[in-house]
This record gives C-alpha cells, structure tokens and sequence, in this order.
C-alpha cells in the first residue's frame, strides 16, 4: 500500500450512487420487528454454553449531548439535565443486570468501546461509577482495547484521568473543520487549542491510539480551507484520521434544516477535497484502510489489515474479528451467533422494557446459511482489499463462481477501469478500487435491489 496519487474525478464520480457502508450484513434496514426479546434470550443463552470460548466485546451507548451540530447524523439527545442522565446510566445498569446472569462466567472481554452522543458528557464520577459497574459483570482481558469517543468542548483533564484509571486506552475525538467560520455556521465552536490540549492529555496519559474525524461537505468549505484544516490535523500526528463525507439528508434528519443549503460545497468541489484528501494524508504517511478511514502504519488498525484480521462492525472498522459483540443501551445493536439484535430507540421504550424485566429488543435479525457466506464475502472485501475464493469454498462447502455466477459478470466494468483485477483464485481490489470498495461489496449483497426500491436510506458511497 503507498502513496495514492492522480485519482481520477470523473471515473470516482461514475460510481458516486447510493448505498450501505456495510457496518453490518445484511444492512441494518433488513431487520425485523419479527425478531423479539425472546429470540434475543435464546441466542443469549445459545452463546453462553460451556464449549463458546469467542472473546466479547462490549458496546455502551451514552446518547447525551451538550449542544446540537447541524450536521448531526448519530441516535443522540440534547439535554442540561443531570438528573436525566444519572436516570438513564440507572437503566444500563438494570439492563446489564438482566442479561449478566446469561453470560458465562470468566469469558474474556478484549474489547470495549463507549459511543454516542457524547460519553465525555458523563462527569469524571459518573464514568468512574458506569465503568466499575462493568467491571463488576465482565472479565476484562489484560490486554483489552478499550476505547471511547470524546468532545474536547466541555472536556478536563479529570475526565481524561477517569476514563484511563478504568483502563480506557483508546480515544477518538470530533473536529470536524478548523475553520471558524464552518464551525459557526454548524454550530460546533471549538478552538484549535482545545483540540490540542485533548490530545496532550491523551498522550500524557498513556492513551495508545488517539483517532480525530474529520468531515467535508460542511458549510463554506473550500479545497483550499478544508486542506489547511487537515494539515493542521497531520502536525498534531494522531494515529488515526477518519474523514467523512457529509450527507445533507434534512428528510431523514429535520435539524439539518438549520444547515442554509447553498452554503455547501456543490458535489464537484466536494470529490475535488476528497481526492486532495486521500493524496495528501497517503503522501504524509497515512495508509488508506478504506472508506473513511486511514491510520499509521504501525496502528493496529493499518496492522490488523496486513495481517487480515480486521472486522467491520457498528463502530466502523475494528481490529478483534471474531468477537462476539454485546451492546447496551437505546439503539445498540448486538451482534453474535448469526445474530443481530437492536434495542429501542426512545428513552420510554428502552427504560418501559426494563422496567418489565424484558430485554429492550425492538429489531432484529438472524442469519441464513447465505447471508453467512455473503457477510463473508463482503467483510473480507471491505476489509482485506481481496478475497481469496479457495477460503470461500472450503468454509462454505460451495464452488464460487457457480454460487455467484450471477454477480460475477457486474464486476466487468470494475476491472475494465482498473479498480480490480482477477486471478484464478482472488479478486484484488487496486489502491483506486478502494475508493469504490462499497460498489465492489455491492456486487454480492443479496438485499440491495429490493432496498433501493423502498426508500433513499443509503448514503453516497463516494
Ligand atoms: S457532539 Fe457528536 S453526537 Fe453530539 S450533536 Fe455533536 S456530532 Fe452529534
């Protein structure tokens, strides 16, 4: 992997169209409602015999925010109430509670990851008493991979010191844009200096991988101003860089609306930062892992890559393949076992459930033999840049090219435009396929055509 330079705009631009990020397969929109708290028990319960020996991970959601960004996409809340949040880590409690005895005793955790919303929201006592009450449940493996996503807005050295002391070791913030016009006008005001100091407290505390995520498409960005912004990002070094692209979807997020819509960058100007982006973190070292994401590389991210042990879940991309994952709080997805499980999104739903002693299930789904061998295929792709199709047919006991034999021929166009190439035993996917690596995965998603159908619920996948 090295330097990606000379993309090519219009041939990127080809495949610019709706669909999945593949956070998961099937995609999130193919749950059921069928799929209920009892189903959720029994897979439970099913994951926890004697012979399971899988790693878990672990999944908190912790919805609250300070303030509202515009250009806000995650399941989150804004609220000044300490009193509604101290309530709702009451509710994670319970709900720990009521599957904890499920759980086989001493099975090693080597994940753990807090997500939002804002955890940094939490006060210094209430991470120190959310953490410890985990820490009563779960075995934490020595080596765990314990991460969690902060805002340097609001953030103290306290908090920092709270989230290392229950061996937090990871730590992903928001920027966004350094511009402070862009950060007016998405209303996320934040200093350059606070970003800074962010992450000075991070490395003095030993934290191993600091992640900022970037985004592009905001307000009044220019080629220009968004790559001062990212080489300010490059001189502070962080281990990790994710840079999205914004979806301005104020149908499907009304708060967006506050966003003046001919203060965006028109699509052109949005692929020309995109390419500059790629080209200027790949030549300052950065390996392009795919989609949004690059990293050192000596971060376990670009080396679970190399090594081929990298996984696509709810987080993004993740270094623990094979662990199971088990989430909590409103909107958390589960998955293990073939199964995927989500909980209700609204506080009244979650917390109505707990209140009943039912797991807070409101979707999900389990897997048929097909979509195991899909998921296979697609993680791989997203994941490894290539698919090895001996692998394929001795895990799941079928010839490859007859199995796919209708997906085969879309991948034509792909390799005709260089962004793939095929021998007798792989599919690899070129440094410019992984620009388009979702179109590729695209290929072999059994759903997709019945989901574009129903309604626009995907992003762009350039
Ligand atoms: S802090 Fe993060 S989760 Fe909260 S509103 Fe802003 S972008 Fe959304």
């Amino acid at each position: 992997m090295s330097i990606i330079k000379d993309i090519d705009i219009q041939l990127i631009k080809k495949y610019d169209r709706p669909g999945p990020r593949y956070t998961s397969y099937p995609p999130a929109p193919a749950f059921s409602s069928s799929f209920t708290a009892d189903d959720y028990l029994r897979s439970l319960k099913d994951n926890n015999t004697p012979e399971v020996d899988a790693e878990m991970s672990l999944y908190y959601h912790i919805p609250f925010c300070d303030t509202l960004c515009y250009f806000c996409g995650c399941n989150m809340l804004i609220t000044h109430s300490r009193e509604r949040i101290s309530e709702y880590l009451q509710y994670l409690r319970r709900e720990m509670e009521l599957s904890a005895p499920y759980f086989k005793r001493n099975r090693r955790v080597g994940q753990l990851h807090w997500g939002g919303g804002t955890p940094s929201y939490l006060s210094p006592d209430e991470i120190r008493s959310l953490a410890a009450s985990i820490k009563e449940h779960f075995s934490f493996s020595p080596d765990i991979e314990a991460g969690v996503e902060i805002d340097p807005r609001g953030l103290t050295f306290e908090h920092m010191q709270a989230f290392r002391e229950y061996g937090f070791n990871r730590v992903s913030m928001g920027v966004q844009d350094f511009n402070p016009k862009v950060q007016e006008a998405v209303n996320r005001i934040q200093p350059e200096e606070i970003t800074r100091d962010a992450v000075d407290w991070s490395r003095k505390l030993g934290f191993k991988s600091v992640n900022l995520d970037m985004i592009y498409g905001l307000p009044y960005q220019t080629l220009a101003s968004f790559e001062d912004s990212l080489r300010k990002v490059v001189a502070i070094s962080p281990e990790r860089i994710a840079v999205f692209n914004f979806a301005h979807v104020p149908w499907l997020k009304s708060h967006q609306k506050l966003i003046d819509k001919n203060t965006l960058p028109p699509p052109e100007m949005k692929l020309e930062i995109l390419k500059m982006t790629i080209e200027l973190l790949t030549s300052s070292g950065y390996i392009y892992i795919g989609m949004d994401h690059f990293a050192r590389p000596d971060d376990e991210l670009a080396v679970a890559q190399k090594e081929k042990t990298l996984y696509r879940n709810f987080q993004g991309y993740s270094t623990h393949s094979g662990a199971d994952l088990y989430a909590f709080g409103n909107s958390a997805i589960s998955q293990f076992n073939h199964v995927y499980s989500q909980n209700y999104k609204s506080l009244k739903d979650y917390y109505d459930a707990i209140e009943s002693r039912r797991f807070p299930v409101v979707l999900g789904y389990k897997m048929t033999e097909d979509d195991i061998i899909r998921q296979h295929v697609i993680m791989r792709l997203m994941c490894d840049m290539e698919l090895n199709k001996r692998d394929v047919e001795r895990k799941a006991g079928i010839n490859f090219d007859e199995y796919f034999a209708a997906a085969l021929p879309k991948l034509d166009e792909f390799i005709q435009d260089n962004l793939l190439k095929l021998t007798n035993d792989k599919i690899i996917i070129t440094d410019m396929g992984r620009l388009v690596v979702r179109n590729i995965a695209m290929v072999f998603d059994a759903y997709l055509e019945r989901m574009m159908k129903e309604k626009p619920i995907f992003s762009r996948t350039v």
